[in-house]
């Protein structure tokens, strides 16, 4: 029996520069020593406090079907959030509650888009995002970002990207670059939206991780509330990635579709999990500052090792929990060096290749393990790159 395109077609074909993770993920199971620096895990479980409140709301009983759009109370505290960030009145009404964020992703483009519509992103991207814009039907177009501008997208190929477009999709801070888009990046992004009428998708999951620089929420600026969904998580701001909550932030209109969408697709997200975020963002920036200590201190050990040498080049690591590097100096693409590095060292870092064409020679570094096994892991990272760099001398 023949399955529906739309899901056959949800990977593209060929190597999907995952095989390192695979291969490190094997290697482990056979109880090899592997330092992964792959993915966004953090290397933290998430607080007891909001374990302690995800009980007591179970065992109070709310584990039946929750309100499908979320519960109002944790509704309120994420528009409230939002509204001291953004600046922007914000209500309950404008927030849709979803199983993480990634789930949003899809239910956002699955409300801009018709089958056949051409949907924007910026590559590098994560991983899913020409997935789940094929998943609605849609056509998926790369916008490529060069490492010479840090990877944010430029105003002229925004322009050229966006004649027929109805959709862009953007994320900063960035995964996989681990930049802060700035300013004037934002206003291009802005311009073109408004000039091209096209929805954007602000994927901000990562805007609690802001090392250098400010997290702006482009729905802020002028003309863009109308047309921009946000989508948020717990996830990475409160170390709560198994707990699948999220959500879209967007015009009222939009979220009485997609609450809509959402009785017909997922039902709701469990009422116990909904209680237990609450509390955590009641918590306020404390929390979210501590879960996001340990990137903010290995960033600074990073560059600090960074600095000892002039081989490998950081992207400027803005944000986020990854930090990319530029090994194209050693001659290797990010797929080698990554294969290479794994087999000579057992430390497993993700090839730019993973997530598109632009980060091509890059490897990303998730920073991921406590610092005195990411320190070592960097100092191998960087002694083994000058390796490449002797030979080249030598031959
Ligand atoms: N967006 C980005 C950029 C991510 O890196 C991730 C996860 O790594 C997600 C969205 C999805 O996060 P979740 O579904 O756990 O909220």
């Amino acid at each position: 029996m023949e399955l529906a395109h739309r899901m056959t077609a949800l990977t593209g074909d060929g190597s999907d520069g995952w095989d390192v993770f695979y291969k490190a993920r094997a290697l482990k199971k056979q109880g090899h020593p592997i330092i992964e620096l792959t993915i966004g895990e953090h290397d933290i479980h998430t607080h007891v406090d909001i374990l302690a409140a995800m009980g007591r709301s179970a065992r109070g009983g709310h584990t039946g079907y929750a309100a499908v759009p979320g519960t109002e109370g944790l509704r309120t505290a994420i528009s409230r959030r939002i509204e001291q960030q953004s600046g922007l009145p914000t209500t309950q009404d404008n927030i849709l509650i979803t199983p993480g964020g990634q789930s949003a992703l899809f239910a956002a483009h699955m409300a801009v888009l018709n089958p056949g519509d051409i949907a924007l992103y910026c590559d590098p991207y994560y991983a899913t995002y020409p997935g789940t814009i094929r998943g609605t039907g849609a056509l998926d177009r790369a916008i490529l970002c060069d490492p010479a501008y840090d990877f944010q997208p430029q105003a002229t190929d925004l322009e050229a990207a966006a004649r027929g477009a109805r959709s862009l999709l953007v994320n900063s801070p960035n995964n996989p670059t681990g930049v802060v888009y700035d300013r004037a990046t934002w206003e291009a992004i802005a311009q073109t939206c408004i000039a091209h009428d096209l929805w954007l998708i602000s994927d901000e999951v990562y805007d609690t991780q802001v090392w250098q620089g400010a997290h702006i929420s482009p729905r802020s600026l002028n003309g863009m509330q109308e047309r921009t969904l946000v989508i948020g998580s717990m996830s990475k701001s409160h170390a709560m990635t198994g707990s699948r909550i999220g959500w879209i932030c967007g015009p009222v209109g939009v979220i009485e579709h997609l609450t809509n969408f959402a009785t017909h697709t997922t039902y709701g997200v469990p009422g116990f999990i909904q209680d237990a975020a609450q509390f955590a963002l009641s918590q306020g920036q404390a929390l979210e500052d501590e879960v996001a200590a340990p990137f903010r201190r290995r960033r600074r050990i990073a560059l600090d090792l960074i600095a000892q040498q002039n081989l490998l080049r950081a992207v400027p690591c803005s944000g986020a929990m990854y930090l990319m590097l530029d090994i194209r100096a050693t001659g290797l693409s990010g797929e080698a060096f990554a294969h290479a590095l794994l087999d000579a060292h057992q430390i497993a870092v993700m090839p730019g290749e993973s997530f598109g064409q632009a980060a091509a020679g890059h490897i990303r570094v998730a920073m991921t393990v406590a610092d005195d096994h990411f320190t070592k892991a960097l100092t191998d990272l960087l002694s083994f790159a000058a390796e490449f760099d002797e030979n080249k001398r030598r031959f």
